[in-house]
């Protein structure tokens, strides 16, 4: 007879009891990595066990149900080995052949050489090897050095922090009143990541308690506010304060930023560099639809949600069916009378069964108590959904499908996620021909679905709207058929400004170049970071720094830092004034950049999406992979700025 399993035990007090129902529970592609990491034993990690790389939906990595059996066999013994012989107080760190077995391993079979320093620095292995290596006492103890900060969202906070560790001084001015920007403005019902916590979060603050696989709004901005608080920058912080411009100084060669605060106080703000954190997804987009002010009735954003507005009871009219509106519609389903949605492109699902639950308590065990288990979950995350996406989302140009599909692969991935909505849609023959999109996916960002989708749109009191919307008027939507849509409260769930990058801020660079009229609607920039004319002027989550396949946007702010921790070096270490991007480097990226995008799905498919801006051209998207970024932010090449005494 078993007993019951008792999930309050570490490993050293566990019985075998809990330790297998702890096992039947695990990411097999991590578990046996993290139990051969442990203790050094490679016949945990054997070939015939390695996760297939083709069947990346799939958490068990492919294996049949005898190869599971095996695998949690394997995991089972070994941890009942490390509990009888005691578990290392620290995770061993491994040589250069474990670590490389191991990563053959988990990727299974991909070429890992290439990886091995980036997965040291995102697997955190050993004491965060991504902590500077200098101080500026150290470099330029004499040198007067400033940096300003504009935000203290989930970039700005990174930054300041790898800054702060440097030594420099540092200084962070943030619009609201708390830290987190989207995850503290964003307080819409359903709000949620939509990438595993295990990769959305900084590899030097990793956490092995996360409740729920994709947190909450709430859980991460909670998270956000332990991370300036424990590494000692919150006081570096100034809140309610609002950076109205900023201006680079041809003489001094130094920046004035403009603020004003909330109370209207205004001040200037002298630096030697500028870090614009600013985000993407900040200033919410309304639609350009007649009639929108003519609403007699509550409208608002998904991003300024109206919690004094009770839906109970209401007839709701929600425009648009993107992230934040497939977050939120199945909540409010559940207390509105009566929900009507207007979809003007249809959006690819990924099945996601457990993006809304609770982590059980075998999984909490596991991260808690196998040593290194959360780190190679992590990877897990990162390699099946991002790194192993990539050739899902490539063109082949040898394909001839049109807006079907982009290569064979695509095509695979097509048939799995229409079939996947066929099947939550059946018996909504209408239905299947509204939601399963048109075009190839990878086009636009998919959204991950635990059914609630499905669940919703087929009650008796939703409805679908695909019509196009002509007006909104003082009782409603029109759609361009004629029909009036009734309706008590409008809520538009119509995303964000991500082309207007860095608005509505001024900033004037050298000569007094405008950047917006420099830009023209058309943001470009230097590995997402630089631009010529803007010395010392660093960008977070810039022009082709956003993700399509899931991965995580913090894994791009970290590489972002990275480089800006080395610019500062340089600027330091060789006593020049600022750094200038040459304009032949800018443009030569820039080319690079544009035609590897009309190599992926979303930058050949003509679905609209706000990947592109109003010139046609990718302006968001990082093209390449994870490691590419990784490489190219590694160290700044001097040759490539023109450096200002
Ligand atoms: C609803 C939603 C869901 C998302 N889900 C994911 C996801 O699942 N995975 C993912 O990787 N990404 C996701 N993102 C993208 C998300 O924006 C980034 O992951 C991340 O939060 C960006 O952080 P940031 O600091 O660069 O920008 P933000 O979080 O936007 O923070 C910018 C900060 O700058 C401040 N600021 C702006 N202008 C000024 C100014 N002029 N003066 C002073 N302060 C200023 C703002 O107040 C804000 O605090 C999501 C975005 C949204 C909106």
């Amino acid at each position: 007879m078993t007993a019951m399993p008792d999930f309050t035990a570490d490993l050293a007090h566990a019985d075998d009891d809990t330790i297998r129902a702890a096992v039947a529970h695990a990411e097999l592609p991590a578990l046996l990595p993290a139990l051969a990491a442990a203790t050094g034993d490679l016949s945990l990690v054997p070939e015939h066990l390695r996760p297939n790389a083709a069947t990346l939906m799939d958490p068990t990595g492919g294996l049949t149900g005898e190869q599971q059996d095996e695998a949690r066999r394997l995991g089972f013994e070994a941890l009942v080995r490390l509990r009888d012989e005691g578990a290392p107080d620290d995770l061993p760190v491994p040589d250069e052949d474990t670590l490389r077995a191991l990563l053959e391993f988990a990727s299974g079979g991909a070429p890992v050489d290439d990886y091995m320093e980036l997965l040291r620095e995102e697997l955190n292995i050993g004491d965060d090897p991504r902590t500077p290596s200098w101080r500026k006492d150290d470099v330029a103890p004499d040198r007067t050095f400033r940096v300003a900060v504009i935000g203290a969202g989930m970039s700005g906070l990174v930054a300041a922090h790898r800054l702060h560790q440097a030594g420099v001084d540092v200084v962070v001015l943030e619009k609201n009143h708390d830290v987190g920007g989207t995850w503290l403005e964003n307080v819409y019902p359903g709000c949620r990541v939509d990438v595993s916590n295990l990769f959305y979060s900084y590899s030097f603050a990793q956490r092995d308690d996360w409740p729920e696989h994709f947190s909450s709004q709430r859980v991460l901005l909670d998270y956000f506010r332990t991370v300036a608080e424990s590494s000692g920058i919150k006081d570096l912080i100034r809140f309610d304060t609002e950076v109205t411009s900023v201006e680079f100084d041809d003489d001094a060669k130094t920046w004035t930023l403009q603020v004003v605060t909330t109370d209207g106080r205004e001040e200037a703000i002298e630096a030697n560099a500028v870090v614009s954190a600013v985000g993407q997804l900040n200033r919410p987009s309304l639609p350009d639809i007649p009639g929108v002010e003519r609403f007699e009735g509550p409208a608002f954003h998904s991003a300024r949600w109206d919690h004094g507005v009770d839906l109970a009871g209401k007839r709701v009219a929600v425009i648009g069916t993107g992230a934040s509106a497939a977050q939120f519609f199945p909540v409010i389903a559940d207390v509105a009378a009566q929900l009507t949605v207007f979809q003007r492109t249809p959006a690819w699902f990924i099945p996601a069964p457990n993006y809304t639950e609770q982590i059980g308590p075998e999984v909490r065990w596991l991260r808690r108590h196998v040593p290194g288990y959360t780190h190679w979950s992590r990877f897990w995350v990162f390699w099946r959904s991002v790194e192993g996406m990539m050739p899902f989302a490539t063109v082949d140009p040898e394909w001839d499908q049109g807006e079907r599909s982009v290569s064979a692969q695509n095509d695979f991935m097509r048939e799995m996620l229409s079939g996947y909505l066929t099947a939550q849609f059946a018996g909504h023959p209408d239905l299947v021909e509204k939601v399963v999109p048109q075009y190839p996916p990878f086009s636009k960002r998919f959204i991950l679905d635990d059914g609630a989708w499905a669940r919703t749109l087929t009650r008796d009191d939703v409805t679908l709207v695909t019509d196009g919307i002509a007006e909104v008027t003082a009782t409603g939507v029109r759609t361009v058929d004629g029909t009036l849509h009734e309706a008590d409260v409008i809520i538009y769930g119509t995303g964000f400004k991500a082309a207007d990058f860095l608005m509505p801020m001024k900033v004037v660079g050298r000569g007094g170049s405008d950047l917006h009229e420099h830009w023209a609607g058309d943001a470009r920039a230097y590995l997402g970071i630089t631009l010529p004319g803007f010395p010392n002027f660093f960008m977070l989550y810039g022009p082709n720094t956003n993700i399509v396949v899931n991965g995580s946007i913090i894994y791009f702010s970290e590489c972002e830092v990275h480089f800006v921790v080395g610019c500062v070096r340089a600027l330091l270490e060789t006593g020049a004034s600022a750094l200038d991007t040459l304009p032949s480097v800018h443009e030569a990226y820039n080319e690079r950049i544009d035609a590897a995008n009309l190599r992926m799905a979303w930058g050949v498919s003509k679905v609209n999406s706000w990947y592109k801006n109003a010139t046609g051209r990718t302006a968001q998207n990082w093209p390449f992979s994870l490691l590419e970024y990784w490489q190219q932010t590694r160290e700044p090449r001097l040759e490539d700025f023109e450096l200002l005494r």
